[in-house]
């Protein structure tokens, strides 16, 4: 088994399912006391919020490549940035280091290619619903169309996620309030939803919304386990 390298702490809080998954998707394909091997180098996200913003990106993408580069050097066979938000510095990260970097975009239009969908709906922080970084990736490599909230419902998805989930805080309004910004995009033509932030999986889940999510969290740690047990299999 390849040993994953993941960089948390954005927040701490989704870095915990990450874990979560990994193991238990070991467990589940390999059976009896297997689990992953993993190195996880968690960041201070009081420092990241800060830059993020401030826009000071340039910045927060030193910080985070070295910690891919401290990864690869404690002997991680592969990167896995375990947020949405900051693989606007993903180009920043990849240039550092030689070993490979599970991009969670990518992982996200795999899994909706898979299942047949074509028109998502996107849900994550400002960033993640309205730069390039992460929606053009979406319907230029990999042909999908996305719809995003108006300005207010990304005003309340940004603001839940930086006020309420990121600290554990868990609130049936705030529930209620992305159940209502989802079906107006399911009533757009949202055939499924990207939970496009690793934190809304703790809010949101799939017996609650009409159409199927794509929970980015689970996602990318599923694909991360299958890259690590890939040449074992
Ligand atoms: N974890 C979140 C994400 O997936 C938000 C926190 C952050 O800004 O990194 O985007």
């Amino acid at each position: 088994m390849k040993t994953i390298g993941l960089i948390g702490g954005m927040s701490w809080e989704s870095s915990l399912e990450y874990y979560r998954i990994l193991n238990e998707e070991v467990k589940a394909r390999l059976g009896g006391l297997h689990s992953a091997s993993c190195i996880m180098l968690s960041v201070d996200f009081a420092e990241i919020e800060v830059l993020q913003r401030e826009g000071r990106w340039q910045e927060s993408g030193q910080i985070l490549a070295y910690a891919a580069q401290s990864l690869e050097r404690a002997g991680a066979d592969l990167i896995v940035l375990c947020t949405n938000t900051m693989h606007k510095v993903a180009d920043a990260i990849q240039a550092q280091v030689r070993i490979p970097f599970l991009h969670i975009a990518d992982a996200a239009a795999h899994a909706i290619q898979a299942a047949g969908l074509h028109t998502v709906g996107l849900l994550g922080t400002r960033f993640t619903m309205e730069q390039d970084f992460y929606r053009t990736r979406l319907v230029e490599q990999h042909g999908l169309t996305v719809l995003i909230p108006d300005d207010a419902g990304r005003e309340i998805v940004h603001q839940v996620i930086y006020n309420e989930l990121v600290l554990g805080k868990i609130n049936p309004e705030s529930k209620q309030r992305y159940l209502d910004i989802i079906a107006q995009l399911v009533a757009e033509g949202a055939e499924g939803i990207i939970l496009g932030c690793t934190e809304i999986g703790l809010l949101v889940h799939p017996e609650d919304t009409p159409v199927p999510l794509f929970d980015t969290t689970h996602i990318h740690a599923i694909a991360a386990v299958e890259a690590a047990l890939t040449e074992m299999l």
